[in-house]
């Protein structure tokens, strides 16, 4: 067997994903979130499922997406008194977890042209190990925004630590998600390779209405599956 290549000539040493929405579809997260908390709630407090999603619901608002807390599940089965622990919790959606088709051939084939695969999502370590899992192996790193900086989102400054962890220049990373401004702008501003993935297409119109001109001269920076990775940084 040959080594593996040094990347393939382009200067690119390092494949960066985010996690919901690029490896894996949002359904677990939702299951976890917007059922079995509410559900265990509601056991627990006697009262019916949609009385409990109501009270659970308002009370993920009043801190919202901007606060730390919450990202963190242990802050969360606290608050709502809840004896059982989110392994479990984990384990009941297990069968909620959907990594996308084509998404491990194409990590195998990157792998073995020679790049080093990483994480950098938003999502708790926890979350992102119990749903990545089956192609865990692929990585060598894993980062999270909330659980390894303390950040709510994934600013320049994480993807500027990611690369000095890792030793690496922005200029030799491409980061894939599909959040515009997480996991493209951000990432782009300090000169990191990132495409911007569009799985179902809309995001892409309702983008284009409202950043017509940007978005036309990313175009190329546009992607609707990891395969269009490989047709830049392999084929
Ligand atoms: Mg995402």
């Amino acid at each position: 067997m040959m080594p593996p290549a040094e990347g393939s000539g382009n200067g690119i040493k390092v494949f960066s994903f985010d996690v919901d929405g690029t490896l894996v579809s949002q359904g677990f997260a939702d299951a976890v979130w917007l059922q079995g908390i509410p559900k265990a709630y509601a056991e627990k407090e006697g009262m019916s499922f949609e009385q409990a999603f109501e009270f659970v619901k308002s009370e993920y608002e009043k801190i919202g997406e901007n606060r730390i807390e919450w990202y963190k599940i242990d802050y969360w089965l606290r608050k709502f008194g809840l004896e059982i622990p989110y392994e479990q919790l984990f384990k009941k959606y297990e069968c909620e977890i959907k990594i996308y088709d084509e998404v491990e051939s194409v990590l195998e084939v990157l792998k073995d042209e020679g790049y080093e695969l990483i994480i950098s999502s938003n999502a708790a370590t926890e979350f992102i190990d119990f749903q990545t899992q089956p192609i865990r192996k692929f990585f060598s790193h894993v980062f999270s925004a909330t659980s390894d900086f303390g950040e709510v989102k994934k600013s320049n400054n994480f993807y500027a630590q990611v690369c000095e962890i890792l030793r690496v220049k922005p200029q030799e990373v491409v980061h894939t998600g599909d959040h515009w401004v997480f996991d493209f702008i951000n990432p782009r501003k300090i000169g990191i390779n990132a495409y911007y993935l569009d799985r179902n297409g809309n995001a892409k119109a309702d983008e284009k209405e409202k950043k017509n001109e940007i978005k036309v001269k990313n175009e190329e920076f546009v992607i609707s599956d990891f395969n269009g990775l490989l047709d830049v940084f392999v084929r």
